[in-house]
């Protein structure tokens, strides 16, 4: 056998052009090299017996033995199907086959004694298992590692008896003769430092492990490796940006200083204070800015952000702030606009509605300077809206944006980029920011302004419904409002509208006294826009609303707030729903309303609302519950090419791989050094993720 590695699989023993085919297109195996990056994603324990009685809900794969005691044939055709009885000195289990089933009872002898693996699943109040692997104790079981892997593979590969068995086979063929050509793209010196095993050993201990240390010691190594290839990345794009783009220095602090004198309406938290002298220093660095400023709702971003404003504008440049929706817009226009006008600068709307002849006006206040602030949707960041010199570009809530969206903000000036400020009241979990934001500065408010009572939470079911009533009745009397949120789920939106619709009326029918504002993104803005104003106001003492009202909207005497069919919304999302509460000083409540029929993670989602306000925690439990695969940015950031390390469990040597990282480029920045030439080819041949390495080098 040819001992290149980059041979295509069909030339490998035992494979040949057909399987060879079907190995390229089921699992994009091209190569012997690829095959030995096929990973097995669990080893099976065949050292391990269990007893029958020993079988219950938790049981994954098990290995049992015991003697078949009974055996039939029953039903016909598609319905046909075989079930065995499995008897040990503890009890007895069916066995059930639907497919297979002459060829498998052919096989299967009453009175012998077999070895069975498989999963038991509960039927009724027994268990079974179906389509079990079996064979008789007296043949040579111990076949095969005693640690098994399995790998991931397709129907079509198993009907062509490419198994995990096969696969096995396949790897152990290619580990004897091409162990001395697997080559190690990791230096020698991080291999030390770290206590890596090679990758030859990590791969010989993943294909044909003689023990649970091996696995271990190899997932170890292949997490470590796949988490520091796309730290390289980020870390390396971070220093390139920091030299390329040079920014403008923002240095005079003139109307900072007056605001801080005259208008500050509050103290700042220290956070605020803290996250505030960060943004400084870059600006005052001469080199653009690219910051994440995360803080929980109502931490109080919008006060950083005004002050960066300030700092921007007395050094003589325009500003923009961009929010997701209209209705966020409008009200950071309204809450910035007062402060503006004690100060001096001169401040404007641009949102999706704004008239022609509005849009005109503003197109030459933008180009002669004489506008400081512009505030608006993603209306700003079309192309015709031109600035004089946009020195400061901030984006509130930045989930909703993408990436894409943002880089054209970077591109408002001809001769220079914009500071740019990302606002998010969505935590990123520190493993998460690291992997996404490695080339983003993050600074984190993570403290609230004093006085706030943290939100009571409670689920109550919809049968408690006039017992929450009472609730909201009793807020209202004492003056507070009261917002009713209902879910709008894509694809269902005319259920959901019904659903709010329905809501509305209910209330109407509960409270005929209280005037009630209702809400929802399929209104004309400006019908939505008074609706809010009114609630504003203080007109309306209920809002109904879908989730329009997620992010940012400010009124501090809502403090009392109904999710309604809460089990179907994300953790992230009801906690920025629960945000819109507890904004004043008064004591606020959050009530998750949900039927009796939740499912496990549902349940979980709940449990932690009611448990937690810590924005943190939250976050956390979502990222485990679903995975990073949905937290918007993963995509293009090369996470998606993780095979084995997954960012929600391997924090720690997420940590490790960073700060090795971060190590070898301070020693050998253009991976220069001839130690570092397989890591460099490596990373060259990458032609995944968006940060090519020749672009940078
Ligand atoms: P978010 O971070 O969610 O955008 P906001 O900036 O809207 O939060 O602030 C929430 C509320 O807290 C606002 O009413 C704001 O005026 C108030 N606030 C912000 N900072 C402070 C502070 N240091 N002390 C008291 N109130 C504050
Ligand atoms: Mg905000």
């Amino acid at each position: 056998m040819n001992s290149d590695l980059q041979n295509p699989i069909e030339f490998l023993k035992g494979v040949g052009p057909q399987k060879g085919a079907l190995l390229n297109k089921e699992i994009a195996v091209f190569t012997f090299s690829d095959l030995l990056h096929h990973y097995p994603f669990r080893h099976e324990d065949r050292t391990k017996f269990y007893t029958i009685s020993e079988i219950n809900q938790f049981n994954t794969f098990i290995q049992l033995k015991g003697s078949i005691v009974s055996k039939k044939v029953i039903g016909e055709g598609r319905k046909k199907r075989l079930t065995c009885m499995l008897q040990d000195n503890t009890g007895k289990i069916e066995l059930v086959w639907f497919k297979g089933v002459d060829w498998v009872a052919k096989k299967i002898a009453i009175g012998k004694i077999y070895v069975v693996f498989g999963r038991p699943t509960l039927f009724g109040s027994t268990y079974n298992i179906a389509h079990p692997e079996i064979e008789p104790v007296n043949t040579k079981t111990a076949e095969g590692p005693a640690l098994m892997p399995v790998y991931s593979l397709t129907e079509k590969l198993k009907n062509k008896f490419l198994d995990s068995k096969a696969i096995t086979k396949l790897n152990l063929a290619l580990l004897k003769n091409c162990y001395q050509y697997i080559n190690d793209p990791l230096p020698v010196s991080v291999i030390k430092n770290y206590g890596l095993i090679s990758k030859r050993e990590a791969l010989k201990y993943l294909h044909a492990p003689r023990s649970l240390v091996e696995i271990e010691k190899a997932k170890y190594r292949i997490k470590f490796e796949e988490f520091f290839y796309i730290q390289l990345k980020l870390i390396r794009s971070k220093k390139i940006r920091l030299v390329k783009n040079s920014g403008v220095a923002l240095t005079n602090t003139s109307l900072l200083t007056t605001f801080y004198n005259e208008h500050l309406p509050f103290d700042l938290t220290g956070a605020q204070k803290r996250v505030t002298k960060e943004i400084y220093k870059d600006f005052k660095s001469g080199f653009q800015m690219n910051r994440l400023l995360q803080g929980d709702v109502g931490s109080g971003k919008t006060i950083v952000a005004f002050i960066s404003i300030l700092i921007a504008v007395s050094s003589g440049y325009q500003t923009a702030l961009m929010a997701p929706t209209e209705i966020l817009a409008t009200q950071h226009f309204h809450g910035l606009d007062a402060f503006a006008q004690r100060i001096g600068i001169k401040i404007a709307l641009l949102t999706g509605s704004t008239k022609k002849s509005e849009r005109k006006k503003l197109a030459q206040e933008l180009e002669s300077g004489s506008l400081n602030l512009l505030v608006g949707t993603h209306a700003l960041i079309e192309d015709t809206v031109v600035f004089k010199a946009l020195g400061l570009a901030i984006v509130d809530e930045q989930h909703k944006f993408g990436v894409a969206q943002r880089a054209k903000l970077w591109k408002k000036n001809k001769n220079f980029y914009p500071h740019i400020l990302v606002m998010t009241a969505t935590p990123i979990p520190r493993t998460l920011a690291m992997s996404l934001y490695g080339d983003l500065e993050i600074s984190t408010i993570d403290e609230l302004p004093k006085g706030r009572k943290p939100i009571i939470t409670m689920h109550k079911y919809d049968s408690h419904r006039l017992r929450v009533n009472g609730l909201i009745k009793q807020q209202v009397e004492e003056g507070r409002q009261i917002y009713i949120v209902y879910p709008l789920i894509e694809g269902s939106e005319k259920l959901d509208l019904k659903d709010l619709h329905d809501g509305y009326e209910s209330m109407r029918r509960a409270f005929p006294e209280y005037h009630i504002s209702i809400v929802h993104g399929k209104m004309k803005p400006a019908d939505k826009e008074f609706e809010m104003q009114r609630f504003v106001k203080g007109e309306t003492q209920i809002m109904v609303a879908t989730t329009v009202i997620e992010v940012g909207v400010n009124v501090p005497n809502a403090s009392f707030m109904v999710i309604e069919n809460a089990e179907r919304f994300g953790l992230a999302q009801l906690h920025q729903l629960r945000g819109r509460v507890g904004r004043g000083a008064d004591q606020s409540y959050c009530v998750l309303m949900s039927s009796f029929k939740l499912s496990k993670d549902g349940k979980i989602r709940l449990e932690t609302m009611v448990r937690s306000t810590d924005g943190f925690e939250i976050a956390d439990v979502d990222l485990k519950l679903r995975g990073p695969g949905d937290v918007s940015g993963t995509q293009q950031s090369g996470l998606a090419g993780l095979k084995m390390a997954d960012i929600t469990q391997d924090g720690a040597i997420l940590e490790q791989a960073r700060a090795a990282a971060k190590e070898l480029l301070e020693k050998d920045p253009h991976l220069a050094d001839p130690e570092h030439n397989k890591l460099l080819n490596y990373l060259l041949q990458q032609k995944t993720g968006q940060l090519k390495w020749e672009q940078i080098s």
